[in-house]
């Protein structure tokens, strides 16, 4: 078994909960968290290591729980850059149909490496988009590009089945029909699922929006998912106009649609869940279901505020995504934390969230949304994920009173020096060992122009 001993560790933060620790050293074996103590006797043998982590602050690996990885290689495009969430998807859905084989994996490896680069060890992925055409085994390609990089995964089998001629928003290339996505998503849970404690990959059914899928979908979904006992996953209440969608096509809000066909509980997590009123943050209380919150892209689309700082305390479990690069426009975990933070005191003040709050929403939170009970603290016997940074830099000269609120409030490098998942080292030095970064950089960059050319 390998071990890793995490040797005088600058601050460690175990749980949102407990005290930084000083001087502290950490032991890895395999994949979990073996030891946390002062001068741990420890005689490396040959595959051992020892970090030196006397200029570090060691946190719970991050989970991000809402992305569109396929979006990285549209990001920034100048022509909605400036754009509201339907007229923005309308554009770019007739980008998005060219995506093929090679666009899933490069844009997968991108997306994993920039967050694992900012101290996210375990992520969720939402790709809905099956252009007609596409043969090839899309969660397949995302699974592969998870192993290279090690990243813990647990990626939707997102769907579209309402296009432009049945009154949805995307147009016909890019959906399928209800009997092909429940056909694949049986699949893919029979191939590739495993609910187990440490589980690598996890799959997730998310059926994409109330206004790309249809109620029967949804319902059929629900009914699949509880069979085999995965999650369910959508977006719900990000912004206005799908709220005057659904009152015109269903004639229910969002959430009241959810609740009919069943589509809400401890096993469901909505992305945004921006535009809920006081009765419907009461339903998701009451059962229990979780939101993904996406600041930085709320305010990149400009969707609204979420009430993360009311949601908390009725005791709704918020945890916190980066949501997809063409809407970030950056997968940069760190910086989802600190925007986390800035966005709620622009609506409710500056006690309205504090460090403690958002990094237990980055970890603690987003692991029960996804159903991991041994991951997002640092205990003996959870999972050996862990996000590493180096904070005697200049970026944080002066702010190491308190060295994990300094991650928040100070900074603007948001890398790790070392990124730990599953007890092995998926960063190290600041750079991905599972795959040559300047390759992904020319690779991806090719992909994009390709892409864009085809327009
Ligand atoms: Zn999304």
């Amino acid at each position: 078994m390998d071990r890793i001993l995490l040797k005088d560790i600058f601050y460690l933060q175990r749980s949102s909960e407990e005290e930084g620790l000083w001087g502290y050293d950490l032991l890895i074996e395999g994949n979990r968290v073996a030891k946390i103590d002062k001068n741990i006797d420890f005689r490396p043998g040959e595959t051992d290591r020892v970090i030196d982590c006397s200029r570090h602050v060691v946190v719970p690996g991050f989970v991000n729980t809402h992305h569109h990885f396929y979006q990285t290689l549209t990001r920034n495009i100048p022509a909605v850059q400036n754009a509201e969430l339907f007229d923005w998807l309308v554009y770019l859905y007739e980008v998005w149909k060219h995506i093929g084989d090679e666009s899933v994996y490069y844009s997968s490896l991108m997306a994993m490496g920039e967050l694992l680069k900012t101290g996210c060890t375990t992520s969720t992925d939402h790709h809905y988009l099956y252009p007609q055409g596409f043969q090839g085994d899309l969660m397949g390609l995302q699974f592969k590009a998870a192993e290279t990089l090690g990243m813990r995964f647990s990626p939707t089998r997102g769907s579209m089945s309402l296009s432009k001629k049945d009154g949805g928003l995307p147009p016909d290339t890019v959906v399928q029909t209800e009997e092909e996505i429940l056909r694949d998503s049986e699949r893919v849970i029979q191939r590739y699922h495993d609910g187990g404690e440490f589980s690598m990959r996890k799959v997730v059914l998310a059926p994409c929006s109330p206004f790309s899928v249809t109620e029967e979908l949804m319902k059929e979904s629900v009914q699949l998912a509880r069979r085999y006992g995965v999650r369910l996953h959508t977006h719900v209440a990000e912004t206005f106009d799908e709220n005057d969608f659904c009152l015109e096509v269903y004639g229910r809000r969002p959430l009241k649609l959810m609740e009919d066909t069943g589509f809400i509980g401890e096993d469901t997590f909505y992305a945004h869940g921006i535009h809920f009123n006081d009765d419907e943050l009461k339903v998701l209380a009451e059962t229990g279901t979780h939101i993904a919150h996406c600041p930085s892209s709320n305010m990149r689309l400009g969707s609204g505020i979420c009430r993360v700082a009311e949601m908390l305390p009725m005791e709704i479990n918020v945890a916190l995504a980066v949501d997809g690069s063409a809407s970030n426009d950056s997968s940069d975990m760190l910086g989802e934390l600190r925007n986390a933070l800035l966005l709620q005191r622009v609506k409710y003040g500056a006690a309205a969230l504090g460090t403690r709050d958002v990094f237990r929403m980055a970890s603690e939170n987003g692991a029960k949304l996804l159903g991991y009970r041994k991951i997002g603290k640092l205990e003996k016997g959870y999972a050996a994920d862990m996000a590493i940074f180096d904070v005697h830099k200049l970026e944080y000269t002066g702010a190491l009173s308190d060295p994990l609120a300094a991650l928040i409030f100070s900074g603007y490098n948001h890398g790790t020096d070392y990124t730990i998942v599953n007890g092995r080292l998926a960063v190290e030095h600041g750079r991905l060992t599972g795959f040559p970064e300047e390759e992904l950089v020319e690779k991806g960059n090719q992909i994009a122009r390709d892409l864009l050319s085809r327009v």
